[in-house]
């Protein structure tokens, strides 16, 4: 028996950077700018991630995959900050863009420090494109589902000084 179902049809990524907290946006488009600087060429992929796409990219590597295997350890969008729009992921704009040569993701990891964010290369369990705002801590905690519950993200974000 095959270990693996089928792949669904794909829920699509959101790449807009207005639906960011307005500092991180701002913080994110300067980590842009000083990586063109560098030579680079960039792309946000992903921003604000909501439960349906959290569930499409967690059943790879569980459900069903198509060799990408295990791309996130969270299976509720609340768990990670992209769910609050306080995270980004940046990668390498051409055909293959998550393959970009390590000097790429150690100026990300560089440029996005400068502009106080945390960058998910630092972590044990590398996520080299992932990059969020450094004033939150690591992961969301139950009192930012309890902020988010009662006044949306931008309770969120005012409580991590990201508005
Ligand atoms: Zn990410």
């Amino acid at each position: 028996m095959p270990k693996f179902g089928t792949v669904p049809p794909e829920v699509a990524v959101q790449s807009d950077l207005a639906l960011l907290a307005p500092k991180f946006r701002a913080a994110v488009e300067a980590t842009v700018r000083d990586m063109e600087a560098k030579g680079h060429k960039v792309r946000v992929f992903e921003t604000l991630r909501m439960k349906e796409r959290q569930a499409f990219i967690y059943g790879f590597g569980r459900d069903y995959d198509d060799g990408r295997g295990i791309v996130t350890k969270v299976q509720d969008h609340l768990a990670s900050w992209h769910g609050y729009g306080l995270a980004a992921d940046i990668v390498e704009d051409d055909r293959d863009p998550w393959t970009a040569p390590q000097s790429f993701w150690n100026d990300l990891g560089a440029c996005s420090a400068a502009h106080g964010l945390s960058w998910g290369g630092d972590w044990a369990w590398k996520d080299l494109p992932h990059v969020q705002w450094g004033k939150c801590r690591k992961s969301p905690s139950d009192q930012s589902r309890r902020l988010i519950a009662a006044g949306g993200v931008e309770a969120v974000w005012r409580a991590c000084s990201a508005l």
